[in-house]
């Protein structure tokens, strides 16, 4: 292998393990300058590079390498400010074009509606995982206001969403261009009423939303625990809605497991239709896999795909994320990718036993679920809201991690573990007679395992 190839199948691997912007920073204009039987040299721009590299890559750079080419015993950075001019079409380069497509996708984000028109229903691909959201989604876009509202979307993260809801804004853009269509993240909302308090301007906040005839609002579980912000958003969900206008939402779960949302709220939220977007299939995701290769005018063999559809599950964004990566290495090595190769390139993404349960993602988890910190589970209160999530994490611990109940009592301060078979059955007893408490228990689980 030479030092180019090397050196680019170094850089495809690194793309896994960190960040697109700690990438581009680190590794623009790298290169090996040197090799012989152990040692490889590689030119780093400047002292700061040298440094990080050298400290936090080392061992993971060595390790790659090793895997191409075991007879590399060493790794030594040299600084060379004219490396710059030395690299051509490398994957820095790419990443260069990529980063610059993402800035130019944010700056053909729609100034007054703030959708972004890379989604749309066309790329939006509908299995029996997402069918109910997508065809309720398509008749509010046909007739908005007057279908379903509001238009409650939810489900767990990378599982289409923000994809769904933004088509939705889209296409009812597109085709009543009258219509004053808006969608904002939940923080923005929130972020807009707290400075209208703080400036004393709320009627002028207000009045800059009445003319919205769709109203967008996406993960609108961060209300949750915003008291004063949660009363002004009650207005004008309130005026909004009165007037037949559009109200979609979307959130990680239904309006009955937010925590610490009005009541006023959850039964607003609720009076529409509420549907939920679960995991693709196996069938799905390779149709989904063949869609974006499509879209992005490549191909790879059947069984890559396979593969990928196989071993990726956690959720689309993954999908995509897993597809993307070996592009890139498709890109730096003439298109020559083998089902060894995948594996390898993808381990990162692959169901792994590291997304099992343990102890600590189930307490993590629980709290995180019902908007605690972890201490507060642990506290000897008896108040309702510490005491139920607190059986949810017993109930859980035994059910899915098989622990004893005088192991559960031990972590639970000592307790009586006759405490613990108490909560154990009572939970156990609710979820088979309540819908809520099962939605709950899932909803917990699916973040359990998705690690
Ligand atoms: P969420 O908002 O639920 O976290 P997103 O809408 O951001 O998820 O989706 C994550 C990624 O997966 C996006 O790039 C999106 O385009 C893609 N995606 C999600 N669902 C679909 C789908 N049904 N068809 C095609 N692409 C999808
Ligand atoms: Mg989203």
């Amino acid at each position: 292998m030479d030092n180019n190839k090397l050196w680019q199948s170094v850089l495809a691997q690194m793309q896994l393990y960190i960040s697109r912007a700690n990438f581009a920073t680190w590794f623009q204009n790298t290169e090996i300058i040197f090799k012989d039987n152990e040692k490889v040299v590689v030119s780093v721009p400047n002292a700061f590079s040298k440094e990080w590299l050298s400290n936090k890559y080392y061992k993971l750079i060595l390790k790659t390498m090793r895997e191409a080419d075991n007879t590399i015993k060493e790794l030594e950075f040299k600084i060379n400010p004219q490396s710059l001019n030395n690299v051509k079409k490398s994957l820095v380069e790419n990443e260069k074009i990529n980063i610059e497509q993402l800035r130019f996708d944010e700056f053909k984000i729609n100034k007054d509606t703030n959708l972004n028109p890379r989604y749309t229903f066309d790329s939006f691909v509908v299995g029996s995982f997402n069918e109910l959201a997508h065809a309720a989604g398509l008749a509010v876009s046909e007739s908005p206001g007057y279908t379903y509202n509001p238009l409650f979307i939810y489900g767990g993260v990378g599982l289409g969403k923000t994809h769904l809801i933004q088509s939705i804004g889209n296409k009812i853009s597109s085709s009543y261009q009258k219509k004053k269509v808006k969608y904002m993240p939940s923080e923005k909302i929130v972020s807009g009423i707290v400075s209208a308090i703080r400036s004393n301007s709320m009627e002028t906040f207000k009045a800059s939303l009445t003319p919205i005839d769709v109203l967008i609002i996406d993960d609108i579980q961060f209300l949750s625990g915003k008291n004063k912000s949660q009363e002004e958003f009650f207005h004008v969900f309130n005026s909004l809605y009165e007037k037949n206008k559009q109200i979609i939402l979307s959130s990680d779960r239904p309006p009955n497991a937010i925590p610490e949302l009005e009541e006023r709220l959850r039964s607003r939220f609720s009076g529409g239709i509420t549907i939920d977007i679960s995991l693709p299939d196996y069938e799905t995701r390779l149709v989904i896999l063949k869609t974006k290769l499509q879209e992005k005018n490549h191909k790879l063999p059947e069984n890559i795909l396979e593969y990928i559809a196989t071993n990726v599950k956690k959720n689309i964004r993954e999908l995509e994320g897993a597809l993307n990566a070996l592009l890139i290495y498709c890109k730096a090595n003439n298109n020559i990718l083998d089902v060894e190769t995948t594996k390898r390139l993808l381990k990162g993404f692959v169901f792994s036993p590291f997304n099992v349960a343990s102890y600590k993602k189930v307490v993590d988890s629980v709290a995180r679920f019902y908007n605690l910190d972890e201490k507060s589970l642990f506290n000897q209160t008896r108040r309702k809201e510490i005491v139920r999530p607190r059986q949810v994490a017993m109930f859980l611990l035994r059910k899915e991690l098989k622990y004893s109940f005088p192991a559960i009592a031990r972590k639970f301060g000592g307790k009586d573990h006759t405490t613990v078979i108490y909560a154990y059955k009572k939970i156990q007893k609710e979820s088979e007679e309540n819908n809520k408490l099962t939605e709950e228990l899932n909803l917990i689980k699916q973040r359990i395992y998705s690690g």
